[in-house]
């Protein structure tokens, strides 16, 4: 089946390239002008991929983001956004509301689309049937669910992919390079900052109140997983 894409954007001249592109690449493509008509799409058929533009009239496609976010049907949808904003500080912002990757314009179509292939390979449900624990916390490889203490804890897909891959080997230290690796892919290019904003969103997502902190900051070398961490 095809995968299915729905691009948000405004400018038509650029939705009609988007368009053409991914599908020459084998997408199915929806597309919505503005943040609204956006959540209405979604709503109406879950695509696989949403790419969303940071500037749209009315709702921003920073608050589409927050939007998605919060609800739990669609907080794992994978979002690639857009903007014409280069800044580092704007792209880590697009990142903290929960975008998995951010593209800057201009961009050539064969660079977003490799994003969109890498973002939809890490979404991919693995077909494993294990689970990996790690003291009270623990996670359903089939399911997809994540335990900590008895409580259900929602993650986006890369904060998923990169605390598999600290399960599976639980102590180890992973450098920022070596973590882009694994649960980016080698075929992309990302800051290493990315890792730190994710590992963020990881920490937030799985420490509750009271709770240790299980992922360990090493000092210039990297993070592991680590009961014994230091709060
Ligand atoms: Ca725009």
């Amino acid at each position: 089946m095809k995968p299915h894409l729905l691009i948000v954007e405004d400018e038509p001249a650029l939705i009609e390239l988007l368009r053409y592109n991914f599908d020459k690449e084998g997408f199915r493509v929806t597309t919505a002008g503005d943040g609204e008509a956006a959540l209405v799409a979604v709503a109406e058929g879950r695509p696989d991929l949403m790419i969303l533009d940071w500037m749209l009239p009315h709702i921003s496609g920073l608050e589409v983001c927050r939007q998605l976010r919060r609800k739990a049907d669609t907080r794992d949808l994978p979002i690639i956004m857009l903007t014409a904003r280069g800044e580092e500080s704007d792209r880590v912002r697009g990142l903290e509301v929960g975008a998995d990757d951010y593209v800057a314009k201009p961009f050539s179509p064969s660079e977003l689309i490799a994003r969109v292939r890498a973002v939809l390979r890490r979404a991919k449900p693995s077909s494993a049937h294990d689970m990996l624990t790690y003291g009270d916390l623990s996670m359903d490889l089939a399911s997809h669910r994540v335990i900590r203490g008895g409580r259900s804890v929602h993650l986006g897909p890369t904060e998923f992919r990169l605390l598999r891959f600290l399960l599976e080997r639980p102590g180890r230290v992973y450098s920022r390079e070596q973590l882009l690796d694994a649960v980016w892919g080698r075929d992309i290019y990302v800051e290493p900052r990315t890792v730190d904003v994710h590992i963020r969103r990881l920490r937030k997502a799985i420490n509750g109140e009271g709770e240790i902190d299980l992922i360990r900051t090493v000092r210039s070398a990297g993070y592991a997983l680590d009961e014994t961490a230091d709060a």
